[in-house]
């Protein structure tokens, strides 16, 4: 195989950024760093920062970043103005992060850091993309392990980019990846679909995803299906297409009922009858028409909010400690 990425780091040149938002982890933090860390300090050849992006948190989590700062030499904390939610959070470490190679982990330790080497070992092999496929969910209810299943296929037949099934947004990126990444301004982010648009040469490890350490799940069932609707008007037009098919089915449907009642009407004369079977093809019209604006609506929700280009996110704070990076001069 083909060795792209296997330049040894240049002094001061971070080789590797970990990106973590974090959104009231204040109990988190402490346990999640300790053990990132300890896998960290075990790859002795690579330099690296750990990029916390506090999600406008209503805790104490900025405090203990801050904390955790003053003791580590290689951490950035990126303070957001408020809750924009993780996909910005997310979005704002992407373009703050300096390495050649990037890793989003989730601040609960469900993205297990031990998993880093390997991740690095696929990279320095020339793979740009690794993506970490969940071969199981622990702890996590079987109506959401269904419905993730269902939905990650159901995204991936309607999307026009091809999706990884059962990867989150737990993945490793190349600079080059990054960059193209870092050109998709748009605001609708839903980061597994803008995450998979680069495409290039991709790999995939699979792992049991653990269960959170502590705290809880910041995402309700309600949240999850705004993430999901996003996912699909962002990488589909195909449920318009699917609006446009259902009416030219529904109408041709009508107008062949409609000349069958017209020669029974010829035939037999008018007979006054069928008011059930008005009242449902009247109910179900409705129904789809509702549902082919509710569709419409969608789109032009999204045109909306893309006319208007506010910024993904804002940053209130940045913290840096002016100790240099590298392990290697450690
Ligand atoms: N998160 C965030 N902003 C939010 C919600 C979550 O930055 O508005 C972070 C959270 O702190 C964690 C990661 O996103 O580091 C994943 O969140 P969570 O564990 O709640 O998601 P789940 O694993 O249940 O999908
Ligand atoms: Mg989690």
């Amino acid at each position: 195989m083909q060795l792209v990425n296997n330049e040894s780091p240049i002094k001061n040149e971070i080789t590797l950024s970990i990106i973590v938002p974090v959104y009231n982890e204040q109990e988190m933090l402490p346990i999640f760093h300790h053990q990132l860390e300890k896998t960290l300090s075990t790859l002795s050849d690579h330099s690296f920062e750990i990029v916390y992006v506090n999600d406008g948190s209503s805790d104490d989590s900025w405090d203990v970043m801050l904390n955790l700062n003053s003791h580590y030499a290689n951490i950035e904390c990126i303070n957001l103005s408020r809750n924009f939610g993780k996909e910005a959070a997310m979005t704002a470490g992407i373009d703050n992060a300096k390495g050649q190679a990037i890793i989003l982990l989730d601040a609960d330790l469900q993205d297990p850091p031990e998993l880093i080497p390997k991740m690095l070992v696929a990279w320095r092999q020339g793979f740009d993309v690794v993506n970490m496929k969940r071969s199981a969910r622990l702890g996590e209810s079987r109506f959401k392990c269904w419905t993730a299943h269902v939905y990650y296929r159901l995204l991936d037949h309607l999307s026009e980019v091809p999706l990884q099934k059962d990867v989150g947004d737990f993945r490793l990126l190349s600079r080059r990846v990054i960059e193209d990444i870092k050109q998709l301004s748009e605001r609708s982010r839903y980061m597994k679909g803008i995450l998979s648009w680069p495409g290039y040469k991709q790999t995939t490890i699979s792992f049991e995803r653990p269960e959170r350490v502590a705290g809880e799940t910041k995402w309700s069932f309600l949240q999850l299906v705004k993430l999901g609707l996003s996912g699909i008007t962002a990488f589909s037009v195909k449920p318009l297409r699917i609006a446009t098919w259902a009416g030219a089915l529904i109408s041709a449907s009508a107008f062949c009922y409609g000349f069958w009642i017209l020669i029974k009407t010829l035939a037999y004369g008018e007979v006054v009858a069928g008011y059930p079977s008005m009242m449902l093809i009247q109910l179900f019209l409705g129904g789809v028409q509702l549902l082919a604006i509710g569709i419409l609506g969608e789109y032009i929700g999204r045109i909306y909010a893309e006319a208007k280009a506010r910024p993904i996110y804002l940053i209130m704070d940045k913290e840096k400690n002016d100790i240099a990076h590298s392990m290697v001069e450690k």
